[in-house]
């Protein structure tokens, strides 16, 4: 268990953010922080999960810098399966039940460019964030695949992943839509995906099937032309505090070889590792402590979660870099 001023390895350190602390909810809400050692007993056969324990099971955006993420997730179930609720609880569990989504309908707003095939082996899961929310960000990757002549295919209408349903508890709807997806993935040799907390529920708690799992960084290179400007990057809590370090400074050496200078960015969590649900006050704390990081030309990430924050949340505080997804950097 990491605490506070804790490293993960050789030259982390440079890494972090003096005088901020490591764990983002304890940073922004100490008072209704549970550590680690609370979740285990609250999760304990004879803890009793109260509705006054809302506001504290709640305070928590899933980066899992303190490694218990899950855990956290079991004690949402916890809490909902003791009769407990949440504002905005009922509103996501029907828009679930109608939408296969936590949004009100499931419509993807996407215009998809022209050519990606019909049928392949390979599949580009884009998740509902990225199709609903997000046009512009998952056009611009679908783009850059067609680009870079990847053979793969789409799905005309995609169920979430279920991230939202399992970290608010309601694991009645995450376990359907699990199932849902599991049938469809089976279909194919590979299954990419856009967003990290979609590959990482993939990977790490759906069935094992045959079919292999893949994040769309594998896919990223250098373009031919050499770029210039100096860019701030968020990297993916769901990849690096997940058994994925390594993406995070593959991203940085392939903007660096693209020709930008790469800002020295120590990581934090941007607040987007759930949706925007329930302890929203919590997000908007870390976003906006988070969006005074940036500096240089631009600011980007590759990840539809983090994106959305940095639009929703650079606009607001006035980050002063300009947003550019990943894809648009390096096409
Ligand atoms: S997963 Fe992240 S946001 Fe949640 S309690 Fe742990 S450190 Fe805080």
């Amino acid at each position: 268990m990491k605490e506070h001023g804790e490293t993960d390895g050789p030259g982390l350190e440079n890494r972090r953010v003096k005088g901020r602390h490591n764990y983002p909810s304890k940073h922004v809400d100490p008072e209704n922080f549970l550590e680690n050692d609370d979740v285990t007993r609250l999760l304990g056969a004879g803890e009793k999960i109260l509705q006054d324990d809302a506001r504290k099971i709640f305070n928590c955006v899933h980066c899992n810098e303190c490694g218990t993420s899950h855990d956290r997730a079991l004690l949402a179930r916890k809490f909902i399966e003791s009769g407990c609720t949440f504002e905005g609880r009922d509103e996501m569990e029907q828009n679930f039940k109608s939408n296969d989504t936590p949004y009100q309908d499931n419509k993807m707003r996407i215009r998809p460019p022209p050519g990606i095939p019909e049928r392949s082996d390979r599949l580009f899961f884009m998740g509902c964030l990225s199709t609903i929310k997000l046009p512009r960000f998952t056009e611009h990757a679908l783009g850059y695949l067609m680009a870079r002549g990847v053979d793969f295919t789409i799905l005309g209408t995609e169920a979430c992943c279920g991230y939202p349903a399992y970290a608010a508890g309601l694991f009645g709807e995450y376990e359907r839509v699990k199932a849902k997806n599991a049938a469809i993935f089976g279909r194919y040799k590979e299954v990419v995906c856009l967003c990290p907390a979609c590959y990482f529920l993939f990977t790490s708690d759906y069935p094992k099937l045959p079919t292999r799992f893949t994040y769309v960084s594998e896919y990223l290179a250098p373009p031919a032309r050499k770029r210039d400007g100096s860019v701030s990057v968020q990297h993916m809590c769901q990849l690096q505090n997940r058994g994925h370090p390594e993406v995070s400074d593959q991203t940085n050496q392939l903007l660096a070889a693209a020709g930008y200078e790469v800002e020295d960015v120590p990581h934090w969590c941007c607040g987007g590792g759930k949706g925007y649900m329930y302890r929203t006050d919590v997000i908007d704390k870390i976003a906006e402590t988070r969006m005074a990081d940036f500096t240089g030309d631009y600011m980007t990430t590759m990840c539809p979660g983090c994106f959305w924050i940095m639009k929703v949340y650079g606009m607001k505080c006035k980050a002063q870099p300009r947003l550019k997804d990943i894809f648009e950097l390096l096409l």
